[in-house]
């Protein structure tokens, strides 16, 4: 079935066409954006979710776009929303940054570090606890570095890169330009602020300003984040501009400028985030995250 809602391209079932032949699908658990580039070998898939009946479901509604198998996954960085559902998207090669792979094969070799991963999404999201045992931990085994990586499947190419530190040290963005597109992972949330516990909210605003870079051209560039409806270069901007701000009300903490209640009052974010952020730049401030 395909219908058209005004300003967007047409939907296939639950999935919206954000290129040609490149499609993003939002779950309503963490409202988590996936994607699908459809490729002569498969299609390829961004991020797996968080469980076993997660990562099915996306199998399952990949049939609405194609009967192919998977050609290969993709995980933009290594929380469990996006990389719990690995296992179950093999024999697919799976790309990873390789810090990302690092961390999960971390949890592979030390089962009781995997349980105490488990133990604390469960205890966050309580929904989904009893289906965590099932979860298998599954690094990406075709990693890319710093410098990040140009491949090509089934006639497609895409561009994966690493842009610097932001919501991880292994964040991964993939372009494919072909298509106009732009798949931020977790850099970039729409509609809520980032989550900054594994953060480093002084380099996250330049990293941010490189996403932007790759929406610059006559060609408007639909970008697609980890979370919350796809966005466009003006989603970038508004974003960049909150991650400045809390960079800069770091700095001014740190040089006592300002104290806390004030920099939490200036913040764009509830306070909550807004001190997470804060503790993390000064924290990178001090040296302590290098
Ligand atoms: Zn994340």
């Amino acid at each position: 079935m395909v219908e058209m809602e005004a300003g967007m391209r047409a939907r296939t079932g639950g999935w919206q066409e954000v290129g040609e032949r490149v499609f993003a699908r939002r779950y309503r658990f963490l409202d988590q954006e996936i994607g699908a580039i459809l490729t002569a070998a498969g299609p390829v898939v961004i991020d797996t979710r968080s469980t076993v009946g997660h990562a099915r479901e996306v199998l399952a509604d990949l049939r609405e776009l194609t009967h192919q198998p998977v050609a290969a996954v993709i995980d933009t960085h290594h929380h469990f929303d996006h990389t719990y559902g690995n296992h179950e998207f093999r024999p697919a090669p799976i790309w990873g940054h390789l810090r990302c792979a690092q961390r999960i094969q971390h949890v592979v070799d030390d089962p009781a570090a995997h349980a105490a991963n488990r133990a604390e999404v469960a205890e966050e999201y309580p929904r989904i606890a009893d289906e965590l045992a099932d979860v298998v931990p599954d690094p990406p085994d075709r990693t890319v570095g710093d410098e990040g990586a140009d491949i090509e499947i089934g006639g497609r190419r895409l561009e994966l890169r690493w842009l610097g530190r932001g919501h991880t040290d292994n964040d991964l963005v993939i372009r494919v330009p072909d298509a106009s597109v732009v798949f931020t992972g977790d850099l970039l949330e729409n509609g809520a602020p980032p989550w900054t516990g594994d953060g480093y909210p002084l380099d996250w605003p330049v990293t941010t300003e490189a996403i932007l870079a790759l929406t610059l051209g006559p060609v408007p560039v639909a970008v697609v984040p980890g979370h919350g409806a796809v966005g466009d270069r003006a989603f970038v901007e508004r974003s960049l501009a909150e991650l400045r701000t809390m960079a800069d009300l770091g700095r001014r903490l740190e040089a006592q400028e300002i104290d806390l209640a004030e920099a939490l009052a200036a913040a764009p974010w509830p306070a909550d985030i807004a001190r997470e952020t804060l503790e993390r730049a000064l924290a990178q401030l001090n040296g302590d995250l290098d």
